[in-house]
């Protein structure tokens, strides 16, 4: 027998292993399938090791060790937290926005109980879902009537198809825009059966543009926020007032793709160039559309408001049945809502708002303070606090930068790289940038109660 046989011979059975001691402790916490793929897998590749020389452990503990980081692995979910050290606010990779603890609370209410979801409690019969959010949407917004959707893009779509099916719709070019996760307009537009009729240039449109095009089949004017690029220089484009004038002119309904829906006045914070929701509906739009879990803060979801004849035409086109939300979101809808009846409590009760809107010196602070930790524990590596900026995110106010302090981390002992990718790899995970040789923490975006998590991790890494 050669060496390689006799180290081969020694490599205990998957049966050998599943009678030990400790297998029983695996199955007593794991699914048996996965206790069985790991066992399989980790003598596997021992063989391999073995077969083709090279040097490895074969002690039991070491086997074992192997086998119960594979358990876990194996049976750990797949969605899970991270901790968000991009400083990009409304990270659409990330999750987009993170509820607020009334969301949350109602989530969990209404999802542990039965609920009157689709029943009316004053008449004793069969309701609609829907119902429950049009007298807080009205309440803010100003609008007739609502309906929510499962995204922005879903609303976008079913008010196209329920207001100019087969019917051209009049858009800038300058709006025809695409977002992440393939949402270009001129597709979304051919889905949902309108005839895009574009109008102007990239970068100017005229009111005349728009009033030429009109004709005997014109269903819609459309005006698209830009959301994630501008169009800086030699430009103009169209007032909603005067579109929705245009539109009033000719009875053609006029419908605002807003995008990130933000439902506070942002020009105390000096921003200038989001129109809150509330002030495109005095405006006269006629159907508002917008994001829920944008800067509006909530769950994912695709809100409609305007004019009380449109919204009743869209809720009754069979596809909104396609697209209709679940009682979980609805849940967090509310109550997310809830909190914009006070303004000062939405941006300090709704995460989105309040990492946006944080004071400067609060975000020091905690940039410091996780300085402070790190360096109790490291020497060597060069850590220190420095001023950048941050981004809001998911489309939204993107040629705002927010001042920010980060914690600038340059490993000694390993690379920036190296150093991101055990990060990225740790538990939770942790998702920072690279900036030339130095690791950025963003700390906008971590939250108190990650602090801990994240110096652990940091130190981990780094060790
Ligand atoms: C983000 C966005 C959408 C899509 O919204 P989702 O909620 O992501 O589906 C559509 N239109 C505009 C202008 C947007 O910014």
């Amino acid at each position: 027998m050669n060496k390689k046989q006799k180290l081969l011979s020694t490599l205990p059975s998957v049966d050998e292993i599943l009678k030990g001691k400790i297998c029983v402790e695996w199955l007593k916490n794991h699914p048996r399938r996965y206790v069985l793929q790991a066992i399989r897998e980790v003598i596997d590749s021992r063989r391999k090791e073995i077969i083709d020389g090279i040097d490895t452990d074969l002690s039991l503990e070491k086997l074992s060790a192997d086998i119960e980081r594979r358990i876990e692995k194996l049976s750990s979910y797949s969605l899970r937290p991270v901790i968000n050290a991009t400083g990009i606010v409304i990270h659409t990779n990330l999750g987009r926005s993170i509820l607020s603890e009334r969301a949350l609370e109602n989530i969990k209410r209404v999802s542990e109980n039965y609920s009157n979801l689709e029943y009316d409690l004053d008449a004793g019969k069969r309701g609609k879902r829907y119902s429950h959010i049009k007298g807080i949407l009205r309440d803010i917004t100003g609008a007739e009537d609502a309906l929510i959707v499962n995204n922005n893009a879903a609303a976008v779509l079913l008010c196209l198809n329920t207001l100019s099916k087969g019917k051209e719709v009049i858009v800038s070019r300058g709006e025809l825009i695409e977002i992440g996760g393939s949402f270009r307009m001129p597709d979304v537009m051919v889905s949902s059966g309108a005839i895009l009729r574009e109008v102007g240039t990239t970068n100017k449109t005229h009111l005349y543009d728009y009033e030429n095009a009109i004709s005997e089949n014109t269903g819609l004017i459309l005006k698209v926020h830009q959301s994630n690029y501008r169009i800086v220089g030699f430009t103009e484009e169209v007032s909603i007032e005067d579109i929705v004038n245009l539109g009033r002119g000719h009875q053609i309904p006029v419908m605002f793709d807003l995008g990130s829906g933000c439902l506070i006045d942002l020009r105390p914070s000096g921003i200038y160039n989001e129109p809150a929701v509330q002030e495109v509906v005095k405006s006269g739009v006629d159907v508002t559309t917008f994001s829920g879990d944008k800067l509006l803060g909530g769950p994912q979801g695709g809100v409609i408001v305007g004019r009380r004849e449109y919204i009743e035409k869209i809720q009754k086109n069979p596809i909104t049945r396609a697209l209709r939300i679940d009682k979980l979101t609805l849940a967090a809808f509310e109550a997310t809502l809830m909190e914009y009846l006070d303004e000062d409590k939405a941006k300090e009760d709704i995460p989105t708002l309040k990492m946006l809107f944080q004071r400067h010196a609060e975000i020091r602070e905690r940039a410091e303070k996780i300085t402070m930790l790190l360096k109790e524990f490291l020497r060597d590596a060069r850590i220190e606090v420095i001023q950048d900026s941050s981004r809001a995110g998911g489309g939204s106010l993107p040629e705002m930068d927010f001042p920010t302090y980060v914690v600038s981390i340059k490993p000694d002992t390993l690379s920036v790289n190296e150093l991101e990718w055990r990060l990225r790899h740790g538990n939770p995970p942790i998702i920072a940038r690279i900036k030339e040789d130095s690791l950025m923490v963003d700390v906008r975006t971590v939250r108190d109660s990650e602090i801990d998590s994240l110096v652990n991790g940091i130190r981990t890494a780094l060790s």
